[in-house]
């Protein structure tokens, strides 16, 4: 159905440092790409390649849409910006961030275990950088926006008219879109083969679960994820992740069983490998954690210990 019409540049690997996967829609004035990859000389190269297989090169690209401001969807920016000029569309929310990528060191919240009072003294972890981290997997570069999207938007491409919304949790201002005629949904990381990692800064489990509401009563017909191949069961998969986040939630409520833990604690009973209870550990706990409080569920004691209520 949409073979002839959205093209893809898949990656091998779904598994990070995997780059996104690149879609290419064309219309009557050249092409518009979803999502640029990495920022690796190579993997550049093999787009310019994938656009030259399809009769177009670089300079046919009008425009861009970048699904969120992180390193694997939108790192090859700084070479295609040496070549071309094009239209380029971001979430208000991510547009700062591609701008300066320095400021994901906030939305990751890197540094939250030190801040919930880690004991595990690993400077060289506690004061990681994002970008210096990801510069030999997969490189980040900045890029300006000529057009801000927002929820409820309709972005015109080619014969598909694509609603924007707006999906949170993985990234302030991830977006996924939807094109009610064929069907068709980009849910960019939120719905894939994996479930992405979420963070209280990029909207947490609440964000990441009301994105998922909505996307659930759109009727997709198909997913383009972007890492690994499409999905034709739009709803199990988004049904799939809303029940992988909601096993986490229960978990944690287990975990915390009848006496009171301190963050850190309950991190470590949660993730028992040193690496995760800086990251993507405290970060999901923490997301939850605020979701749970805010339903009453949890609470967090005056000397720190958060206990079932
Ligand atoms: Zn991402
Ligand atoms: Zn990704």
């Amino acid at each position: 159905m949409i073979s002839g019409e959205i093209k893809v540049m898949r990656e091998e690997s779904h598994m990070w440092p995997a780059s996104a996967n690149v879609f290419l829609v064309r219309d009557r004035d050249g092409a518009i790409l979803i999502d640029v990859g990495c920022g690796k000389e190579e993997k550049f190269n093999t787009l310019k390649n994938f656009l030259n297989n399809e009769g177009l090169s670089l300079r046919d690209v009008h425009t861009i849409v970048i699904s969120h401001a992180h390193p694997d969807h939108m790192g090859a920016m700084g070479f295609l910006l040496q070549e071309i000029s094009p239209r380029i569309y971001l979430h208000d929310f991510e547009i700062p961030l591609a701008a300066d990528p320095q400021l994901l060191n906030q939305t990751f919240d890197y540094n939250l275990a030190k801040r919930r009072g880690s004991s595990e003294s690993n400077p060289s972890l506690e004061n990681i950088n994002v970008l210096d981290y990801f510069a030999g997997l997969c490189p980040m570069s900045s890029s300006h926006a000529t057009n801000a999207m927002t929820d409820g938007d309709t972005l015109c491409m080619g014969k598909f008219r694509f609603h924007v919304i707006h999906t949170p949790g993985h990234a302030p201002g991830h977006v996924s879109l939807f094109d009610p005629d064929s069907g068709v949904l980009f849910t960019g990381d939120v719905v894939g083969k994996v479930v992405a990692w979420y963070s209280p800064s990029s909207g947490g489990a609440i964000g990441y679960l009301n994105g998922l509401e909505r996307l659930a009563k759109l009727n997709a017909r198909i997913i383009l994820p972007s890492h690994g191949e499409n999905i034709v069961m739009a709803r199990e998969a988004i049904e799939r992740t809303k029940a992988h986040i909601l096993q986490l939630e229960s978990l944690i409520l287990q975990t915390l069983g009848d006496r009171p833990l301190s963050f850190m604690d309950l991190c470590g009973k949660l993730y028992p490998k040193p690496t995760v209870q800086l990251f993507p550990g405290p970060q999901l706990l923490e997301s939850h954690l605020i979701k749970l409080e805010q339903e009453g569920k949890v609470i967090r004691q005056e000397d720190g210990l958060i206990r079932k209520r």
